[in-house]
């Protein structure tokens, strides 16, 4: 099976993008999804996060305060680097699990894992995962100014979490296959059935 890994600045349009892919029955993993999973209850990565950043990072139910996480990581970069380390191996070993179980579930060629940061957190062996790379990309303007409206936020929150990501230059250096998202819905359906087409195609050779 053909493993695309999609990434794609804030606001660029990768939910959208894989809600596309989705619709044509193209399997989807979402690392957002799955890192919300590894610090439910009980998980290894939750005792972790307790053990480093104490009992106050829960709330009243006893389950991770993921606005509280987020806050003190956003501010201090030493934290999210070690937040990501008790992360990042707990995602990894997940992301692998579905992409095996996938080679015995679906009928499908190829399958498309969602890694918002891939860029910024990727190491040797998550590269290794992945035949391909396709970057959604958009003009940092409409970045800033869709995930301004989805999030109903100012355009500075959404410039410090961009400063916080790879450049667009970047993005699109790493890329084996590049969506302009600066136009319509109806146009970005259209690049998503191309694209389906050739990663058809490309699942053939594999
Ligand atoms: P994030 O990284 O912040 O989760 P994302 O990359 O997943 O964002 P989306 O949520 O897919 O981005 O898109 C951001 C917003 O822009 C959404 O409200 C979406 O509906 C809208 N959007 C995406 N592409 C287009 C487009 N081509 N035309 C109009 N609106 C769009």
């Amino acid at each position: 099976m053909l493993v695309i890994a999609l990434t794609g600045g804030i606001g660029s349009g990768k939910t959208t993008v894989s809600d596309l892919f989705q619709k044509k029955n193209v399997p989807v993993i979402d690392t957002d999804i799955i890192a919300r999973q590894v610090v439910n209850k009980g998980q290894p990565a939750y005792h972790e996060i307790i053990h480093h950043f104490g009992n106050d990072i829960l709330d009243s139910e006893k389950n991770i305060n993921r606005s509280r996480l987020r806050d003190i990581v956003f501010s201090e970069p030493q934290q999210r680097q070690i937040l990501e380390a008790i992360l990042h191996p707990e995602i990894w070993k997940e992301v692998k699990q579905q992409i095996e179980q996938l080679q015995h579930s679906t009928d499908s060629d190829y399958c498309i894992v969602v890694v918002p940061l891939l860029l910024e957190t990727r190491g040797q062996s998550e590269s290794e995962e992945f035949d391909r790379i396709l970057v959604v990309d958009t003009e940092e303007q409409l970045q800033i100014e869709r995930a301004r409206q989805r999030d109903n936020c100012d355009e500075k929150q959404v410039q410090q979490i961009m400063k916080t990501q790879v450049s667009r230059q970047q993005r699109l250096d790493a890329a084996d296959d590049i969506l302009h998202n600066n136009t319509d819905l109806q146009q970005l359906r259209q690049k998503v059935d191309s694209l389906h087409k050739k990663y058809l195609q490309l699942a053939k050779l594999k």
